[in-house]
């Protein structure tokens, strides 16, 4: 076995994603995840520690699936690549285009597929400025977005993700609108929760009457907000954000690469819980459960006949589009899902999840706790009464994240946001367990 010392003389050739670069130089800042099973990881010195992020909330059902390894293997032995560009298609990639169709809500019934959600969200994007081409409307290619949106890091997904992570400029910048963030607990003081809902909707039509609903492909919203720190909106404002976009002929594109695939008790949340029909589904991580990378822009059959319509080619292609070995690692994923019951049993373990950590809410430290089901996050306040920040330098999520990896808990900090997203195989005595690590840990910080 390599020792850890020379994983992380090798590591200093790796440019880490979303890190401190120069903190990561000092001696023991990284941790080398080495072995996984189950719900746990392992780092390179043996420790066993609940995954109590999935990986990147991506490995649903679980690590070390012999089933998953065994289809994968299968189907490199059977076509280990082939392109679906052109004329071309292959058996495994028309089977699962017809999996998620039969999975998709309303007339969701068309597949586009990448190998990450950057790559699905830019895809939406083009896939709605080819049919507003072809429909005739040139201009109609801005995005709204919101603040605290996460929905990647290619020059497009970045753009449309709160401008707090592009430090203010991207390519595509001009592209796009933000509209506020729907976090009622930070954003809402002074007002009812209705009222609040009011005053986004309200927001959302001036917005557009400003701009012009002409020059709107889309409005794009994650159903929670996830890497923005796990922010759910007041109740029924997706629905009521939808009802605008259709009213001003926007197009409603919801990022479930966090939501879906069982972690909010669906294989889809936009319907289910959120009581909408987009027009477009983004997905990915829990697609494959994080075997193989790939991602899903599932379009209504509306935008389908537009875009495959008689004058032109579909310009738009990616290699790695249908992957062979991705798509059988998600036909397995999605099997295994249905064989288990998982998104139904995560109806009940999820909510035991989610009530166990509200309970964390009596300790000092903490301000919030949100989220839902098996995305939660728990935000840590200097002063209760008046919601007032720890600085940035405090590293307050860091360090309760420490302090969690010490007693066999590997959670993700997120400044002064802990985020906890667990596979979704979690029974109640790990439930226990992980809440029992949360409060021992945020007690030491405080
Ligand atoms: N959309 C959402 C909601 C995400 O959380 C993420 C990543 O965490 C992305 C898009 C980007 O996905 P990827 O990192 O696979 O490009």
């Amino acid at each position: 076995m390599t020792s850890t010392a020379e994983i992380l003389a090798q590591d200093s050739h790796l440019i880490q994603s979303f890190a401190d670069l120069n903190a990561l130089k000092a001696q023991g800042a990284r941790t080398v995840i080495s072995r996984a099973e189950g719900a746990h990881v392992y780092d390179n010195e043996g420790h066993r520690m609940i995954d109590g992020i999935a990986g990147l909330w991506c490995v649903n059902i679980g690590h070390g699936r012999q089933e998953m390894i065994d289809a994968i293997t299968e189907q490199l032995r059977q076509l280990d690549y082939y392109s679906t560009f052109y004329n071309f298609t292959h058996p495994t990639a028309a089977a699962l285009s017809e999996k998620l169709a039969s999975l998709a809500p309303g007339d969701l019934n068309a597949v586009y597929f990448g190998n990450s959600g950057s790559v699905a969200n830019d895809s939406a994007i083009r896939i709605l400025h080819h049919y507003n081409i072809r429909k005739g409307r040139p201009n109609k290619l801005k995005v709204l977005s919101r603040h605290g949106a996460y929905h990647g890091s290619t020059h497009l997904a970045m753009a449309i993700t709160t401008p707090a992570y592009s430090e203010g400029w991207t390519a595509a910048s001009d592209l796009v609108h933000h509209l506020r963030a729907p976090h009622f607990w930070r954003e809402g003081e002074g007002m009812s929760e209705a009222e609040f809902l009011d005053a986004l909707a309200g927001e959302l039509t001036d917005s557009i009457e400003q701009i012009g609903a002409e020059n709107i492909c889309a409005f794009i919203a994650e159903p929670i907000q996830g890497a923005g720190g796990v922010i759910t909106a007041p109740a029924g404002y997706h629905r009521r954000m939808q009802e605008i976009c259709r009213a001003n002929d926007i197009k409603y594109i919801a990022d479930e690469v966090v939501t879906a695939f069982g972690r909010l008790g669906h294989f889809f949340a936009s319907e289910a819980v959120f009581d909408t029909t987009p027009d477009i589904i983004n997905t990915a991580k829990g697609l494959t459960s994080g075997y193989q990378p790939m991602s899903a822009t599932i379009v209504s059959d509306e935008i389908h006949d537009v875009i495959s319509g008689p004058d032109g080619m579909f310009l738009h292609g990616m290699n790695y589009s249908g992957h062979p070995a991705a798509a059988a690692a998600a036909l397995t994923n999605i099997a295994i899902m249905e064989r288990e019951g998982i998104p139904e049993r995560v109806r009940t373990t999820g909510a035991y999840f989610e009530r166990k950590l509200r309970g964390l809410a009596d300790l000092e430290l903490v301000g919030e706790v949100r989220g839902s089901h098996f995305m939660m996050g728990i935000e840590f306040v200097k002063d209760r009464a008046t919601k007032a920040s720890h600085p940035a330098e405090a590293e307050v999520g860091l360090k309760v994240a420490r302090a969690c990896q010490k007693r066999g808990l590997v959670a993700r900090p997120l400044g002064n946001v802990l985020i906890l997203s667990p596979t979704l195989i979690m029974d109640e005595p790990m439930i226990d367990e992980i809440e029992g690590i949360l409060r021992e840990a945020i007690t030491e910080i405080a």
